[in-house]
């Protein structure tokens, strides 16, 4: 697996995994809504409505990625000077302000590669 595809694929897991729980979701209402009387339709459709909702959530989460790809390809953001790949946001920590890579993993500070992760 190379740095990039590292980058792409955990800027794009959380999103994965929202649409995949979203849409879980919303086949066990449909199909239990399906199967219910009209009593007990609303509870059902209500997990159908909130399958829809982390759709629509994952659908965001897929736009936010591909803004921070767009705009670290067109160099708006701080990159890994040691692979390329798009710095994750600042964290404080022991060592002060820093950053993760998303690609390689390695803690980048302010001034400087603090240590490396793998
Ligand atoms: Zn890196």
């Amino acid at each position: 697996m190379t740095y990039l595809s590292r980058m792409f694929f955990r800027l794009y897991a959380p999103a994965t995994c929202v649409a995949a729980s979203g849409a879980a979701l919303a086949s066990v209402g449909r199909s239990l809504g399906a199967d219910a009387a009209d009593a007990a339709e609303s509870t059902l459709t209500l997990t159908s409505v909130a399958g829809y909702a982390l759709l629509l959530l994952a659908a965001a989460l897929v736009g936010l990625a591909s803004l921070r790809l767009l705009r670290w390809k067109s160099g708006a953001v701080a990159s890994c000077f040691v692979c390329g790949c798009l710095l994750q946001a600042e964290r404080e920590s022991r060592h002060g302000i820093s950053r993760r890579c998303t690609g390689c993993g390695k803690i980048h500070a302010r001034s400087g590669l603090i240590r490396a992760m793998r």
